[in-house]
């Protein structure tokens, strides 16, 4: 599943190919891909620029000369840039055609992904990014006190509410892991046992963990591979998910489901 890592990777390679193209038809295929009606859908964003492609926690947001087309790759959306009718398989749902002979494709294995039309006013005030929590990468004013305040008025495990998005975003289940053996946390400790200064390093290892995958291009691993040509090589640098052997340690790594996700931590160095 794309983490916040993996999308900004996507969001490079896509800004770099669209910037400028104007959007000249859509054919939808599986209409479960799109929130809104289809037809509002289509006349918002049929002829119109991509101007510039940004990303919020893990959505894709593309900035059109009027409104936002939202993008959620969910569990596996990928896009393919390439000329027109060159690619095409049972899993592609929808189809930009980009006035430059090239399309837009969004395939979806699961089906999970969602896009939306958002106008000006709209895409910051209304769900679902009026939802999310803030973004390590994006946001350089973070208020340590309240996220701590926020963490301790929940009282599910540290690792669920990391997973919400509804406080921090971009974390998904590898790098959730990451973070928390980082800030030598158990993954299980509900959120009203979470000091000040763990709180504090949850947020200084998000920023780090997050700055270093996507220096990275990611992580490419069984569950997730990207498209459009970029291998991610996070997977050399993780610590902990996937593995056996806690690397500070040497003690056998703890596997078990929270959320129905399995987790992985050490717990002798996370408390
Ligand atoms: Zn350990």
């Amino acid at each position: 599943m794309p983490e916040l890592p993996e999308v900004e990777t996507v969001r490079r390679v896509l800004k770099k190919d669209l910037v400028g193209l104007v959007i000249s038809d859509i054919e939808i295929r599986y209409s479960g891909i799109i929130e809104d009606d289809l037809n509002y859908f289509i006349n918002n964003i049929k002829n119109k620029t991509i101007e510039d492609i940004k990303r919020r926690g893990k959505y894709l947001i593309f900035k059109l000369n009027e409104g936002y087309m939202l993008s959620h790759l969910r569990m596996e959306g990928k896009y393919f840039y390439v000329p027109n009718n060159s690619l095409d398989n049972k899993h592609i749902h929808v189809i930009f055609k980009l006035n430059n002979g090239y399309s837009l494709l969004y395939q979806d294995v699961r089906k999970f992904g969602k896009m939306s039309y958002k106008k000006e006013d709209e895409l910051y005030d209304t769900n679902p990014l009026n939802e999310l929590g803030v973004d390590p990468i994006l946001d350089t004013n973070i208020d340590n006190e309240l996220i701590h305040s926020k963490i301790i008025n929940k009282r599910i495990p540290i690792k669920s509410i990391l997973l919400e998005q509804s406080i921090i975003t971009g974390l998904g289940n590898i790098y959730v892991d990451e973070v928390l053996f980082s800030a030598k946390i158990d993954p299980n400790r509900p959120g009203n046992t979470i000091t000040l200064e763990e709180s504090n390093n949850i947020i200084r290892y998000s920023k780090e963990i997050l700055e270093k995958a996507i220096l990275n291009k990611g992580t490419t691993i069984r569950s997730y591979t990207s498209s459009l040509g970029v291998e991610g090589n996070y997977q050399n640098f993780l610590n902990v998910h996937t593995k056996n052997i806690c690397p500070h340690c040497k003690n056998t790594l703890t596997r078990v489901k929270i959320n129905g996700r399995t987790t992985y931590f050490c717990n002798n160095c996370q408390r």
